[in-house]
């Protein structure tokens, strides 16, 4: 058996009928991932023995014809800043190294109740910070189609895992870009969704006002259904906003959906009931989030109004890049949609303003990992303040080291309010900008990567042109839009290239019924 035949969707109904087993599955990816990842290295840690503990569960409930979801006992893998009750998480950072997570993020609580089986957790740069894979402690990822290129990053471990066929989803995590970029150069579909919508509970932090975590998989109906499960209101997360609450015009003191939970917490007599409760409770939020957003799956685009973001066509820097824009607009034409360039003219300030708060708010975020509570400690030291400084200075690498000092400088005395305070400031009119021209368009579109995929090092050697390769995926990041990439050609090498679609809040259905438009013309 070999997962690289089946979509998650298409696994998940064969195993529910019984032709194959959660077992059998389970064995063809490890097999998978013995074969891969010497060469590939796209995961950290493998969790074997807990995947083959759950399997045996989940295929007891099948048994029993007890529903679960639609892919349950698929396997899946989930970027390692993301925690796991029991497992390590390091984030690729060697500060974390040796860190056991003492409880479950509530997007795995959530995969778990679904049935999904958690296979391993994924290579990525340290703390997020990147866009390659060649940041992280535990080694470099390489690309799925061609060994000599990068993933792309910061989820390149988690794209990879998917492309090669170890795994049918994995989650990524976005602050400007994280989970699109590989997704694109792996030839994957991954959406980064509306902020607030995915619990942050149990991620470790880079940027807060800009993370979510979303999946990465290999069709647009898979993507619907798995970010059908992670989301939903969480009061461990105080960002988080379900589609509902949103829509009730802001109205975030929400009565009945907070009574609703402190109601059901006193009539729990245990924790198999509280369990059970929460279960039903997660699954159901997952199938009314699967209605809307598979509503409009395989409806016709005609009348759909698409704007092109004119300041990003003029950056494009490859031919391959511009052809698939042209072909994708013509497709989109012909099917009835009405495509238009717009200009965005803030949109070359998204670069600036995306480094200072997210390194600001990093500064603040890694603040915690001083050597008493996680992971490292140096052995180096006479006094606390030693220790500190040098567990700090041995546990980060470069990258993080330098953006902890960019992020400090920017809120220091002497810069805060010309530089972090007005990078908030132009934050709000790069938002606005998008939300006007979301009141025109239904969806935003721009190539998610305006270069080519780098070969391994090409990058780490001349820095200087990474600087505008998330130009397309901040926009979005900083308004909290959500955002997909859909997998749309090549490259002249052979890598995948993307298209990215951004809607206004919670129009996910949108961006899932414009992107399966774009995949079955393919
Ligand atoms: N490449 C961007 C950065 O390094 C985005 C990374 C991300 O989304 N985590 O900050």
């Amino acid at each position: 058996m070999d997962l690289n035949n089946y979509s998650a969707l298409e696994l998940g109904q064969l195993i529910r009928e019984k032709k194959i087993s959660v077992k059998e599955t389970l064995e063809a990816a490890f097999a998978r991932i013995d074969t891969c990842e010497e060469e590939y290295n796209s995961l950290i840690t493998v969790c074997r023995e807990s995947a083959y503990e759950q399997a045996v569960k989940i295929q007891e409930m099948i048994d029993n014809n007890q529903a679960l979801s639609p892919i349950a006992g698929v396997p899946i893998t989930i970027k390692d800043n993301i925690c796991m009750r029991g497992t390590q998480t390091t984030a690729g950072s060697r500060i974390l190294q040796g860190y056991i997570s003492p409880y479950d993020a509530t997007v795995v609580s959530r995969l778990k109740a679904a049935g999904a089986i958690i296979i391993g957790k994924t290579n990525m740069d340290e703390f997020a910070m990147g866009s390659t894979t060649e940041s992280s402690y535990y080694g470099i990822t390489r690309n799925a189609l061609d060994a000599e290129y990068v993933p792309g990053g910061s989820s390149g471990g988690s794209a990879v895992s998917v492309k090669l066929g170890e795994c049918l989803m994995s989650v990524g995590g976005d602050t400007g870009g994280s989970i699109r970029l590989p997704a694109a150069w792996n030839g994957l579909v991954g959406i980064k969704p509306t902020y607030g919508s995915v619990s942050r509970y149990g991620l470790i932090t880079y940027g807060t006002s800009l993370d979510q975590m979303g999946p990465i998989t290999k069709t647009v109906e898979d993507c619907a259904i798995y970010l059908a499960i992670m989301a939903g209101w969480d009061e461990k997360d105080s960002t988080s906003i379900s589609r509902e609450m949103y829509t009730r015009a802001y109205k975030v003191n929400d009565i009945e959906a907070f009574n609703d939970n402190d109601r059901h917490k006193s009539t729990w007599n245990s924790e198999n009931e509280k369990c059970s409760y929460v279960k039903t409770r997660i699954n159901n939020t997952a199938k009314e989030n699967y209605r809307y957003m598979t509503s409009s799956l395989g409806n016709s685009i005609k009348g759909l109004r698409i704007a092109v973001i004119k300041e990003i066509m003029d950056m494009i820097g490859s031919d391959p890049i511009a052809r698939m824009m042209k072909e994708s607009i013509r497709q989109l034409e012909s099917e009835g949609a009405v495509v238009e360039e717009i200009s965005l003219p803030l949109t070359p300030y998204t670069i600036p303003v995306y480094s200072v708060i997210a390194n600001c708010e990093a500064s603040s975020n890694l603040a915690r990992y001083d050597g008493v509570k996680y992971g490292y400690r140096s052995k180096d030291y006479d006094n606390l303040t030693e220790m500190y400084e040098n567990t700090r200075r041995e546990g980060f690498g470069p990258v993080v080291r330098g953006r902890i000092e960019l992020g400090l400088g920017a809120l220091s005395e002497e810069y805060y309010n010309d530089v972090y305070l007005q990078a908030t400031k132009v934050r709000q009119l790069i938002k606005q900008e998008y939300l006007q021209a979301l009141q025109k368009f239904d969806i935003i579109m721009a190539p998610t990567a305006i270069r080519n995929a780098p070969k391994i090092g090409e990058w780490v050697k001349d820095p200087s042109i990474t600087g505008d390769i998330d130009i397309a995926t901040l926009g979005p990041s900083l308004s909290g839009l959500p955002a997909i990439n859909i997998p749309y050609g090549k490259d002249a090498n052979g890598i995948p290239t993307g298209l990215q679609l951004s809607a206004n809040y919670f129009r996910e259905d949108l961006l899932f019924q414009v992107g399966k438009t774009l995949q079955d013309s393919m």
